[in-house]
């Protein structure tokens, strides 16, 4: 048996999972990627950034939970649960100097065995994602995914420094808000793993601090 230290997550290797026993036996796993050992994220990163190299925090949870399987009966069907916070510096597509991009990702997947039936599954299931799941899976792949889905549309600061201090009135500033739909549109709705989460802490719902 191959020893990992330094690794009290109790995760082998975060690049070769076993995804179907990770989330068979509810486990779960923590760690810290940074945007160079994320080589399409690293691409975003302008070159003139204060730091290319910043720091992404990721919790991983495995679980199952009862569903009805294609011959009638009903079998555990794994599910992961994957939240990553950090940011990374992109470049502001207004004023094109570097800004800082905060990440809060919270996705849920449903692990299946095969392409066939991810493809299978039904879109409009937008609460849940859908990943073909192996015994050696590659979380950090997942993760840097996860961060370039995240990325915004046109990446741009609040309010540009530069144009700040030209309309030196400073009124402007906070014009525009909501003209987008916030990224981190975290959704109130239920999915079965934010249901399984509140049946084991036996609470009747997560309520924000
Ligand atoms: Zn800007």
């Amino acid at each position: 048996m191959t020893q990992h230290p330094g690794n009290p997550a109790g995760l082998s290797d975060p690049h070769e999972l076993d995804l179907f026993e990770f989330a068979r036996s509810g486990r779960q796993a923590a760690g810290v990627v940074r945007v160079s050992q994320l080589p399409r994220m690293l691409n975003e990163v302008p070159a003139e950034a204060p730091d290319r190299d910043t720091a992404f925090t990721w919790q991983a949870e495995g679980a199952t939970q009862p569903e009805l399987q294609d011959d009638g009966t009903e079998g555990p069907q794994p599910y992961l649960r994957m939240a990553i916070h950090g940011a990374a510096w992109l470049e502001c597509q207004r004023c094109m100097t570097p800004y800082s991009q905060a990440f809060n990702v919270d996705a849920t997947y449903r692990i299946v065995s095969t392409e066939a039936e991810a493809e299978e599954f039904p879109l409009d299931e937008d609460e849940v994602e859908v990943i073909v799941g192996s015994r050696q899976f590659d979380l950090i792949d997942l993760i840097e995914e996860e961060l370039l889905l995240s990325l915004p549309l046109v990446p741009k600061h609040e309010v540009c420094p530069k144009v700040h201090e030209s309309l030196v009135s400073g009124v402007a500033g906070t014009e525009g808000k909501g003209d987008e739909a916030d990224e981190g549109d975290e959704p109130k709705r239920p999915n079965p793993f934010a249901a399984l989460d509140s049946l084991k802490r036996g609470e009747p719902g997560d309520k924000k601090h």
